[in-house]
């Protein structure tokens, strides 16, 4: 069964132009949310990873079960604000928008292996600003991995020095 057929695609959301891949119709499917998260542990399986961090609020949704699949940690990246303790925050710009990540000082030992999880590289700024707050905190980028990776807008490019891995390419 394709994965595609459980994304709905879901035009001018949340602005004119944007087409917009709604993963809720593919995680309200159990058996199918299962393969997802177990297929993007197959495709992680060499890495040596010793947290997962994804960001607020659907890489807590892929990232968090992928952690706990592999029997490791996650971390939350999470808009500033959020979080109670001390934290370090970088801005960056969005397919749509502008935000603010941050990340509790206190996340990471230094040379722990991280890999980062997220639902979707678009332009690939929400992930390039999550490696570099992982590496401000000592932490090493095993990897990132995503359910969706929108090709065609070349998100790879902004992390040329980080392994990517996608399960569902459009
Ligand atoms: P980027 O920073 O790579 O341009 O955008 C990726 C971020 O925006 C991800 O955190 C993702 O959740 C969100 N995002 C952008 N476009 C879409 C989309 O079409 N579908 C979903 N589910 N998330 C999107």
């Amino acid at each position: 069964m394709d994965y595609k057929e459980y994304i709905r695609v879901i035009p001018d959301f949340p602005q004119p132009g944007i087409s917009f891949k709604d993963i809720t119709t593919l995680m309200k499917n159990g058996g199918m949310y299962r393969r997802a998260i177990n297929d993007m542990k197959e495709l992680v399986s060499d890495l040596k990873i010793d947290l997962i961090a994804g960001p607020e609020a659907r890489g807590f949704v892929v990232g968090a079960p992928l952690a706990y699949a592999l029997g490791v940690g996650f971390i939350p990246i999470r808009k500033s604000g959020k979080l109670p303790g001390e934290t370090i925050e970088e801005a960056y710009g969005l397919e749509y928008g502008k935000d603010t990540l941050a990340m509790h000082k206190d996340a990471i030992e230094p040379g722990q292996n991280v890999l980062i999880a997220d639902d979707l590289l678009a332009t690939g700024g929400t992930i390039a600003t999550s490696v570099n707050l992982v590496r401000q905190l000592g932490g090493n980028v095993a990897g990132a991995a995503f359910l969706i990776e929108l090709s065609e807008l070349n998100g790879r490019a902004k992390l040329p020095d980080v392994d990517v891995f996608t399960l569902i390419k459009y």
